[in-house]
Parts: C-alpha cells; structure tokens; sequence
C-alpha cells in the first residue's frame, strides 16, 4: 500500500495510522521525499483501506500489489516528468537527447563537444570523469578536475550534464558540478549508492544492470525513491546474452513493459548496448516507436581517437543525422496510440 499523506500532518496523526496499519500486521516505512510525504506499507492481511484513508492527515491511499512500490504505476498513473531547470525536462511527453563522448578526455575536447551540441540544440551533454573500466590499465577518467572543466563550459553555454558517479565518496565533491547523476551498470545494485543519492536533490539516471532484470532494476529504483529523491530516469542499455556478435543485446521489450509497470521515464543508451557505430541509430529510432522518453549516446569529433568506446562513437556528421531522425521519429510515434 502507497498511503499520501497530508504536508501537515501532526506526529500524532501519523502514529495513529501506523498504529492501525501495525495491528494489522502490515510493517510501514516513512518517506519523506521533495515532493510528498509517503508511508509504505507492507502485508498480506485483507483491509479495507477505507478504514485508513479517512484518518486524519490522509491525503490519498492506494492499493499496489507489485513488489515495488512507490516507482510502480500502480499508484501513480500518470507518467513522471523530470525537471532540470531552464525549460529542460524529460519524460511525460517531454523527448530528451542526450549525447557526449564516453569520456571526458581534455578542455579542448569538452569545448568541441559543447559547440556542436549548442549548435544542434541538444541541451544534455554526456561524458564520464570516473570510468568503469574491465582493464585496470585502461583510461579511467580525469576525476573531479575534469567534471569542473566540464561544468565550466556546459554551464555557459546552458547545456545540462549527466555523469557517472561510481561511488558513494564522490557523491560530495561531485554534487555541485552535476545535474544527473548516473549510475552505471555495473553499480545498478549498489545499494549503499542507491541509498545516498536517494538523500540528494538531484535527478539519477540508474542504468540496469549487465545481467539485471526488469524487476531488480526496478527495486533498484524504489531504493532511490525510497531515500527521498523521486526524480529518476530508468536506462535501458542492454543485457548480456549468449549472444557475443555485438556488445550486448538492447532489450527492446523492456521499453514498453516498463512504461507499463513504472510512472518513471525510460531512457535508451543504444551506444553500449550494441556497442557497434552504424547501428547505433536504427536502434535507436527502434526504441523512440517502442516508446522511449529519450535517448543517450556517444559523440566525438574523431570518434577513431577517442580514449574509449571508439567503435560505438558517432561523429559529428553522425549525430546530427540522428538528431534530425530522432526529432521525426517521436513527431510520428506521437501520432499513433502505441503507449500501454
Ligand atoms: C557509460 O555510459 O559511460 C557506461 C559506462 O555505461 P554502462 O554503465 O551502461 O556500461
Ligand atoms: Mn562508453
């Protein structure tokens, strides 16, 4: 059970219901998030949830028999709508794009990218300062020196970033210079991460996990909500299979099942699942019409030399293409009713 409470609600009031909900053998959590004040409450008991919704200090109780809860749609049929500021938003009838290099690599590079975003009107620029990397001896990132330089210039030129934090003691030094927090991958059941960004104000983007299911990204998910930030994006960016001809294997099911299940926005990072340059752009036409509130991929000027991802890397030339496509694939998406 989802139980809204009123803003105003006395102490007093809340115990009572949690007294109720307790003599019924249902265990509650308070959560008190930027938008609401939430008590969650679990059992197996039948109630009539009458009975507590018109206790004083209710606002609203809703009946959710997933798993998850407060990031199920169950309770929040309307879709989510993240806010950056300045006009930015993603989900809910909002498209997001957003492009940048896999890594930020110098100034120089971080300026290239910058123009051609601005130049393209693309208002969220990726790029990662702390890489996961599979070889040590890879490139791991410039760190926070870097993600400065980076906030520097998307700053001036009003383009918002989305950048990886790999764990918990970043999250300081970083929360200044950022605007999405991402969480990759290989972190997406981190949960003393998914704890503290939870206690943030600023939106997370969580990407599912290499071998993660629907459901466990999802309660990934409700720890974020549950700490107290509602503002998070789902990413899709595909699953390992058996499959070794591309990277991964871009769950397309995924989308619309979880635009089904959850009032969260779903984002697609087609650059790593496929993990292959000139498919990067079917695929992610393919997610816009499976219903996808956005799209993040990988740019840069010479994609041949960047320090990683290279061979999934769009040029400039590229990407505008896919801008361009994107842009007309949403226009036509939105003339059907394919939306669950
Ligand atoms: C990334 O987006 O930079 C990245 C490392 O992706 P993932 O966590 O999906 O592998
Ligand atoms: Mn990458």
């Amino acid at each position: 059970m989802v139980i809204q409470l009123k803003k105003d609600i006395t102490e007093q009031n809340k115990n009572l219901i949690i007294k109720k909900l307790e003599n019924s053998k249902y265990s509650c959590s308070q959560v008190k998030t930027q938008k609401d004040n939430y008590l969650v409450a679990i059992g197996k008991n039948e109630i009539d949830i009458r009975r507590i919704g018109s206790m004083n200090g209710v606002n609203d109780i809703h009946r959710v028999d997933d798993n998850y809860k407060l990031v199920s749609r169950k309770w929040k049929t309307e879709y989510s709508k993240i806010n950056l500021g300045d006009g930015i938003k993603i989900g809910n009838d909002d498209f997001a794009i957003m492009a940048g290099p896999c890594s930020i690599e110098n100034e120089e590079q971080i300026i290239d990218t910058v123009n051609h975003l601005k130049k393209n009107n693309i208002k969220i620029m990726r790029g990662g300062v702390f890489k996961p990397r599979s070889s040590p001896y890879s490139f791991r990132g410039l760190g926070i020196e870097g993600l400065k330089l980076f906030s520097k210039h998307c700053k001036n030129a009003g383009i918002k970033i989305i950048t990886e934090v790999m764990q918990v003691s970043q999250i300081e030094d970083m929360i200044e210079y950022v605007d999405v927090f991402q969480v990759g991958a290989r972190n997406s059941q981190n949960f003393n991460l998914l704890d503290e960004l939870g206690k943030t104000n600023i939106p997370v983007m969580l990407k599912r996990g290499l071998a993660g299911t629907i459901d466990e990204l999802l309660f990934s998910a409700e720890y974020i909500f549950s700490a107290g930030n509602e503002q998070i994006i789902l990413c899709e960016r595909g699953i390992r299979s058996y499959e070794k001809a591309y990277r991964n294997t871009l769950d397309v099911n995924a989308i619309p099942l979880l635009k089904e299940k959850t009032h969260l926005p779903v984002v697609v990072d087609p650059s790593h699942a496929i993990g292959i340059r000139q498919f990067v752009k079917p695929l992610a036409l393919a997610s816009i019409m499976a219903g996808a509130d956005g799209i993040i991929f990988e740019t840069h000027k010479q994609p041949e030399v960047a320090f990683s991802d290279g061979q999934q890397t769009l040029n400039y030339t590229e990407a505008e293409k896919l801008y361009d496509n994107m842009k007309k694939t949403y226009k036509f998406r939105k003339t059907l009713d394919l939306m669950p």
